[in-house]
C-alpha cells in the first residue's frame, strides 16, 4: 500500500487535478468564444439587413417619384383638354392637339416605367425579409447560448474553485525541491503543462522524448528530473518496474 504522502503519488494527483483544471478553463474559454463568434454574425447579419433596407427605400422611393411623375402627366393632360375646349383659333386647337398627342405617348411610357419600378421595388422585398430571418435566427441563437452559457458558468467556477483548493492540499505535500521547480512550471508553462508521466518505461508522456537510463536511475532515487525536450517535472506510474535496458 503506498503511502499518501508518497511524491510519486503526490505529483500524480496534483496533475490529475491540473488536468481537469484545464478541462473547466477550456470550457468557460470555448463558451466565451462561442458567444463572440455568435454576436459578430449578428452585426454581421445587422450590416446585412441595413444594407437591403437602404436598396429597398431607394427602389420604393424611385417607385414613388414615378407614381407622381404619372400623376402630374395626368394633370397635365386633363388641363390641355380643358384649354382644348376652350379653344378660340385653328391654330390654337392644332397646338393643344399636338401637346395632348405627346403627353399621351409620354403617360404611356411613364406607366410603364411607374409599373417596372413598383414590381422590381416589390421583389426586393424578398431580400429585406430573408435578411431580417437570418438576423433573427442569429438572436435567437445567441440567446439560446447565452442562457445556456449563463446556466453552466457558475458551476464550471464552482468545480475549478472545488480542484484549486484540492490542489493546494496536494501542493504543500511536495517535498521543497520539487516544490520550486514545479512552481517555476506551473508560471512559466502553466499547470496543466508541468509535469508529465514516465510512459512505456522509458517515454515523456507530454512529447514522448526518450528518457536517458541515467535520468530514469535519478528519478528512482526520488530526485526531481525534467525532460530534457520538454522541460516538464517528470514522474513514474504506480506499477513502475525500473528497466536498465
Ligand atoms: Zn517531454
Amino acid at each position: 500500500m503506498e503511502n499518501l504522502n508518497d511524491t510519486r503519488a503526490v505529483l500524480e494527483r496534483i496533475h490529475e487535478l491540473q488536468l481537469q483544471l484545464n478541462e473547466l478553463n477550456g470550457r468557460l474559454r470555448r463558451g466565451t468564444l462561442l458567444l463572440k463568434s455568435q454576436m459578430a454574425t449578428i452585426q454581421k447579419n445587422e450590416a446585412a439587413l441595413q444594407k437591403v433596407t437602404d436598396e429597398f427605400q431607394k427602389l420604393h422611393a424611385y417607385a414613388k417619384q414615378k407614381e407622381l411623375e404619372v400623376a402630374q402627366n395626368d394633370l397635365n393632360l386633363a388641363k390641355r383638354k380643358e384649354q382644348l375646349r376652350e379653344a378660340k383659333t385653328n391654330k390654337e386647337y392644332q397646338a393643344l392637339q399636338l401637346q395632348i398627342a405627346a403627353d399621351e405617348a409620354a403617360r404611356s411610357v411613364l406607366d410603364d416605367e411607374a409599373l417596372e419600378a413598383i414590381e422590381k421595388a416589390e421583389k426586393f422585398h424578398d431580400s429585406v425579409d430573408l435578411a431580417e430571418q437570418e438576423l433573427k435566427k442569429s438572436q435567437e441563437l445567441y440567446v439560446k447560448t447565452k442562457n445556456k452559457f449563463a446556466e453552466d458558468k457558475p458551476k464550471i467556477d464552482d468545480n475549478i474553485s472545488k480542484v484549486r483548493d484540492l490542489l493546494k492540499v496536494e501542493e504543500v505535500k511536495l517535498p521543497r525541491e520539487f516544490k520550486e521547480i514545479y512552481d517555476r512550471l506551473v508560471r512559466s508553462m502553466g499547470g496543466g503543462e508541468s509535469l508529465a508521466v514516465v510512459e512505456n518505461q522509458r517515454y515523456c508522456g507530454a512529447c514522448n522524448h526518450q528518457i536517458p537510463i541515467n535520468s530514469l536511475a535519478i528519478l528512482m532515487q526520488k530526485i526531481p528530473v525534467t525532460c530534457s525536450s520538454c522541460a516538464r517535472l517528470l514522474y513514474i506510474p504506480k506499477d513502475f518496474v525500473f528497466d536498465r535496458g
